[in-house]
């Protein structure tokens, strides 16, 4: 997902483009704003951490690119490819480190593990969406 601040920044297209040049490609895609309740759904992992309110918040505040990304290992080269949670600590270079604001606005979220990128791509896709 290519999260609200860096939709509303501009960054759709170069942050496209870096996942591009990183090898990954697009298997599903679109462009959507999140309800609340929606926010809530997809972050509910993490509904008892202190940051879990301000998340959805921001995370339904404006339009969001969700994407189904292939590539041979793609949830953990894709998850090194964006960086550490925090812009701050992200090797330079990251998707994170170069669009991201601060820890709350990482400009991207990656699927921490296969089974919840099938979850994931369950949220946002239908099969006949994919390619
Ligand atoms: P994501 O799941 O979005 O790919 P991540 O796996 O690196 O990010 P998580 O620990 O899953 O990080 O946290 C989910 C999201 O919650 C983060 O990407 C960030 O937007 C927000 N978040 C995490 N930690 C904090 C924090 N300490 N303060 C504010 N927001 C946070
Ligand atoms: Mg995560």
């Amino acid at each position: 997902m290519i999260k609200p601040d860096a939709v509303s920044k501009g960054f759709i297209g170069p942050i496209l483009s870096k996942i591009a040049e990183g090898g990954f490609s697009i298997k599903a895609m679109k462009y959507i704003q999140l309800s609340r309740g929606q926010a809530e759904a997809f972050y509910a992992v993490h509904h008892s951490r202190p940051f879990y309110e301000g998340l959805v918040e921001f995370m339904s505040s404006g339009p969001i690119v969700a994407c189904i990304l292939a590539k041979e290992n793609a949830v953990e080269d894709f998850r090194a490819f964006i960086g550490s949670t925090d812009p701050e600590k992200a090797h330079e270079g990251s998707i994170r480190k170069l669009f991201g604001t601060n820890i709350q606005r990482n400009a991207v979220h990656g699927s921490d593990s296969d089974e919840n990128a099938v979850v994931e791509s369950n949220f946002f896709f239908s099969q006949f969406e994919r390619f």
